[in-house]
């Protein structure tokens, strides 16, 4: 039996089962501070154990930015992170410290998209991205068959992109960059330059425009350079209906007819991810189930 771990800003959403269609039990935990977190996390998977069977290895899919290199002697240590009673905790060492079993540590965006891989959208593609487009942005995915990793891990929310000051007075919303991705498409700047949450604006809304212009600049950046064959577009602000519609007509204008493929293939290569809430923590299930063992090259 595995355990997965989806530790998310506002809650933790945990698994354990032999994989995503034979779960034996989940729980969501609020995300408060490591004291008052942890007890709970390692005591329902101590009761899981009692209930079902040993736990073998334990996966967790994590907000950043985290040290996400096996080989690093802080592998599984969270970095600077506006969260502040979790900079510097450390995940690998406390869940070995409570099992003594393997833990194997991703990005969230990254178990997101390792768990479409495994039994969601994105099965058998070798060349993907997972974005969410939520409180903030982020994205993961595979390249040539390898989650992608880095120096440091991508952070795909923090992208420049053309800012039109113009149409668009608003001057973002990055505290490190103010108008990146992030910036300016999250749903904190929809909520901040319209002063209104993002599901509370009706779909004829000019947010929703402006919103598919920027997703759709930032779309056409990531197929020119990563050439993936699919964009899972996933997070609470695309939930808005019609506004995948709207980005996948502009992705494909703004790509300028370059990609002989897109036209015919839109529906497909921008789409949604099909795991919903459970993308994360059975990503971080497939992470425990070592399918992905994180090779590094640097
Ligand atoms: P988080 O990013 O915090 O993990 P979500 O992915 O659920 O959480 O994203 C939350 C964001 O999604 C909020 O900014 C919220 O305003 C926005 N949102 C939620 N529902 C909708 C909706 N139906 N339409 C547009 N935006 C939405
Ligand atoms: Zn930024």
């Amino acid at each position: 039996m595995l355990a997965g771990i989806e530790a998310g800003g506002t809650k933790m959403v945990c698994v354990v089962g032999l994989d995503a269609s034979h779960l034996f039990a989940q729980k969501s935990i609020p995300t408060t501070t490591p004291a008052d977190t942890l007890p709970l996390l390692i005591n329902f998977l101590k009761e899981c154990e009692q209930r079902f069977e040993p736990i073998t290895a334990i996966g967790i899919a994590a907000f950043g930015p985290l040290d996400i290199h096996p080989s690093s002697p802080t592998y599984g240590q969270i970095g600077l992170t506006p969260k502040l009673a979790w900079q510097g905790f450390n995940w690998v060492q406390t869940l070995q410290e409570a099992f003594a079993l393997p833990v194997s540590v991703d990005t969230d965006v990254n178990g997101a998209a390792l768990g479409e891989w495994r039994w969601g959208a994105a099965q058998n593609l070798d060349n993907f991205l997972y974005i969410t487009v939520g409180t903030g942005i982020g994205g993961g995915g595979r390249v040539n068959g390898k989650l992608l990793h880095g120096r440091f891990h991508p952070e795909m929310g923090h992208i420049r992109i053309p800012h039109d000051l113009q149409r668009d007075p608003f001057p973002g919303c990055c505290p490190y960059h103010g108008d990146c991705l992030e910036g300016l498409a999250s749903g904190e700047a929809i909520f901040q330059r319209w002063r209104e949450k993002a599901q509370n604006l009706p779909p004829d809304h000019p947010a929703w425009e402006l919103e598919a212009h920027y997703l759709a600049l930032s779309l056409t950046n990531f197929l020119f350079t990563l050439s993936p064959q699919r964009i899972l577009l996933g997070g609470g602000v695309m939930k808005q209906p019609g506004l995948l519609h709207r980005v996948r007509q502009k992705t494909l204008e703004y790509s300028g007819g370059y990609l002989p493929y897109l036209a015919a293939e839109i529906d497909q290569v921008v789409t949604r991810p099909l795991l919903g809430d459970l993308a994360g923590s059975c990503g971080a299930l497939a992470l425990a189930s070592g399918c992905e063992v994180s090779k590094e090259t640097t």
